[in-house]
């Protein structure tokens, strides 16, 4: 994926914010502090557009970010930051849901967890709703290079077990550091563009097709228009 623009557009706490252009969305989802900002800078080839170690349990927002003006990365809040208030906790659940719901754009979830450690009962929630849902999902195991290769493996059996993913849903292992993963992440995440139908080049056949039916529709129109013409001076001639 040859990165040409990045961009910030908006932190919307609601979803009469969210952008209504219609490309496709890959959100981001993880415990607060699990590497997210980083995984989203390194996947833009930005330093510090997304913003790392922000404050956890700050205001509930969706953080949206354009990519070539193709695509948007989502980030969620982080969650299972233990001063978050019970309040806060039920607006993260709504707003979440909600999203996962009713967001037809969303065409893959990454679930970004920390390869150290075992999933905690925030992901395996995460990735409940997920499933319930039924949202593509791609699991990503970010911080690698702060475990020796030869555990990688041991690992990622790990995290599958714990979040009871088969071998259908894709791990993508990552560092941010060293940029490990990055080209298979977006490869993921094109391919699941495409099979939502939702790339640019299927965005513009759609429309040249709607713009064709538009066109014939407004020919019948017209054909239709001259031969009424054509009946009414048929009838003032008689
Ligand atoms: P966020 O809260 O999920 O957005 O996490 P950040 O991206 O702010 O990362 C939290 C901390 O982990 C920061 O100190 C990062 O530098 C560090 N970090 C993130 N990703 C990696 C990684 O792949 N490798 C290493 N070694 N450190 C990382």
């Amino acid at each position: 994926m040859k990165i040409k623009q990045t961009e910030f557009v908006i932190s919307a706490v609601r979803p009469n914010q969210y952008p209504e252009d219609g490309l496709p969305e890959i959100a981001l989802a993880g415990r607060s502090n699990v590497g997210k900002s980083s995984l989203i800078n390194k996947m833009m080839l930005r330093k510090n557009l997304a913003r790392t170690s922000s404050q956890p349990g700050k205001t509930q927002q969706l953080n949206y970010y354009r990519v070539n003006e193709e695509i948007y990365l989502v980030d969620f809040p982080g969650y299972g930051y233990a001063k978050v208030s019970k309040t806060q906790r039920e607006q993260f659940g709504v707003m979440i849901e909600t999203y996962l719901r009713d967001r037809e754009q969303l065409v893959l979830q990454l679930l970004v967890i920390d390869i150290r450690h075992e999933p905690s009962k925030d992901d395996v929630l995460m990735y409940d709703w997920l499933q319930h849902y039924e949202i593509p999902t791609c699991i990503v195991a970010t911080k690698a290079d702060k475990i020796p290769r030869s555990k990688w493996d041991k690992h990622l059996k790990m995290i599958r077990q714990t979040l009871g993913a088969d071998k259908s849903v894709p791990i993508v292992l990552f560092s941010s550091e060293t940029g490990l993963g990055r080209d298979q992440l977006w490869e993921t995440i094109l391919e699941a563009i495409d099979d939502a139908g939702m790339s640019a080049a299927q965005r513009n056949a759609e429309a040249e097709e709607a713009a064709e039916t538009d066109i014939e529709a407004a020919q019948q129109t017209n054909n239709a228009t001259e031969q009424a013409n054509d009946a009414v001076q048929e009838d003032t001639a008689k």
